[in-house]
């Protein structure tokens, strides 16, 4: 058992199974044991790489789209969030490629929202010399017009999991079985936050909430409600969410999430409709495959300009960036990427409007 097996091992018997949000908050934040807290998993000997680590391309695009989005609505002083910022390369790409923007940086405060020291350390080291200020949560955002951005930090937040059974729900619980932690089932249950999905599911249908995120919404909402500014969201996930996406990867394989906690990076996919239904003051684009978003933004010519002085392997690497970000069979369509504005505002460039159905592209 790793050191926060047995911990966990010990409050469960204590207090009985613990739900699957509260075992991949301890994997992932425990302060002494979790993955995050104690890692940085995007070095080199990390466990997974981001589409900011992949090419400077995609933060100086996200970045143009952001401040395009600024100059839209009147270029006010304003916050640019990013929640879960990792190395800090998306803000760094973002604040580099806005340099030319008349007034952005005189005008804008970078906010970061980071739970991991070790991370934060390498934020700051990437960032020195912006006017960048760190946040424990979106609720400590300046009461201002807000740009908020975050890449892969929604699929790292804690999930329940339920299974239909009837008209009730058995909830995915963690116990103790012999040596090991392994997952259980409650006996069924109604359950009126999954109530509306009583219509679109059936027997055995695996459902997944992220209690976590609606607060965070919520936050980004009323900044932006009331202020002016624009939310970009990118991970994988879909408009609907169905299915068993719990996953974990240690040292680049998948992996059983049970079997050895706190050395394992936990995400699921992200459920974009709960996203925006939790922001339900804004409005929200079509959902974005990522590809189809980064070649909107112009990641074409961007590709071809910063191919022109590459050669040899560098010109191979680049090339092989660009195909990973917006392929299909790589990150091009299982990623997506959703935009929230205030009602009556433009959409930041590259965004599609929602269709009647308000879903995907
Ligand atoms: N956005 C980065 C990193 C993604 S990894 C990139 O694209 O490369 C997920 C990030 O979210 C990490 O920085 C992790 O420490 C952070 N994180 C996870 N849970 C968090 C929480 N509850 N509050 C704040 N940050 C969190």
């Amino acid at each position: 058992m790793t050191a926060l097996a047995a911990l966990l091992a010990r409050r469960i018997a204590v207090s009985g199974p613990m739900r699957l949000s509260d075992y991949m908050a301890e994997c992932l934040l425990n302060p002494l044991h979790g993955y995050y807290a104690t890692r940085d998993p995007l070095g080199a000997a990390g466990d997974f790489t981001t589409a900011p680590e992949i090419s400077q391309m995609f933060g100086e695009l996200i970045g143009l789209c952001l401040a395009q989005s600024w100059l839209d609505q009147g270029a006010p002083r304003a916050a640019l969030a990013e929640a879960g910022p990792g190395r800090g390369t998306l803000m760094a790409d973002i604040w580099r490629a806005t340099r030319g923007v008349p007034g952005f940086h005189e005008r804008v405060t970078l906010h970061l929202i980071e739970a991991s020291p070790v991370l934060r350390a390498a934020q700051a080291a990437r960032l020195a010399g912006a006017p960048a200020t760190w946040h424990d949560s979106v609720d400590a955002l300046p009461d201002a017009p807000l740009w908020f951005v975050a890449n892969e930090f929604f699929d790292a937040l804690p999930i329940r999991q339920f299974h239909r059974a009837g008209d009730g729900w058995r909830e995915v619980v963690v116990g103790v079985q012999g040596e090991r932690l392994a997952p259980g089932l409650t006996p069924p249950a109604p359950l009126a936050d999954l109530a509306h999905r009583l219509a679109d599911t059936r027997d055995g249908d695996i459902v997944e909430t992220c209690p976590a995120a609606r607060p965070v919404m919520q936050a980004i909402q009323q900044r932006i409600a009331a202020h002016g500014g624009a939310a970009v969201i990118v991970d994988y996930g879909g408009w609907h969410s169905l299915g068993d996406t719990f996953q974990a990867i240690e040292d680049h394989a998948f992996a059983d999430p049970f079997a050895n906690p706190g050395r394992a990076d936990l995400t699921a996919h992200v459920d974009f409709e709960a996203l925006a239904l939790a922001a339900g003051g804004l409005s929200a684009s079509a959902l974005m495959p990522q590809g189809a978003l980064l070649r909107a933004l112009g990641i074409d010519a961007r590709a071809q300009r910063l191919a022109r002085g590459l050669g040899g392997a560098a010109l191979e690497q680049h090339q092989a960036a660009y195909r990973r970000l917006t392929h299909a069979q790589e990150m091009g369509t299982l990623f997506k990427a959703l935009a929230l504005v205030p009602p009556g505002a433009p959409l930041p460039p590259g965004f599609a409007p929602a269709t009647a159905k308000g879903s995907e592209t």
